[in-house]
């Protein structure tokens, strides 16, 4: 449940922060457009189960596998796309964070 509250409060703090100077839109819209990134999660529904609260999703569903994440942080490098990149980058650290706490691992070793 922490976990959770962390994937709403880290991109309220940075959306907060940075709007007005990295982002250049109103926190508002930035904070949304990072919410909406976690649409991502999504990719839970083709699991079994679909929730595993001690799982390890980093590597392990489909749109949270390693290679994707620079291209999610690469985002952040095209104004139009930088609160999309930040999003699903914070999105991919934090997860790891709950994979380290979990089972202290970072990331799902994928078969
Ligand atoms: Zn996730």
């Amino acid at each position: 449940m922490f976990h959770l509250f962390l994937h709403a409060l880290v991109p309220l703090i940075l959306s907060v922060l940075l709007a007005k100077h990295w982002f250049k839109q109103p926190w508002y819209k930035v904070f949304i457009i990072m919410m909406l990134t976690m649409l991502i999660d999504l990719d839970h529904l083709v699991a079994t189960p679909i929730y595993d609260p001690l799982r390890c999703s980093m590597n392990f569903h489909p749109l949270h596998k390693l290679w994707l994440v620079p291209f999610y942080a690469a985002l952040m490098l095209f104004k139009p796309l930088r609160a999309v990149g930040a999003g699903l980058s914070i999105h991919m650290i934090l997860d790891s964070i709950d994979c380290q706490v979990n089972q202290g691992v970072w990331f799902h070793s994928a078969v």
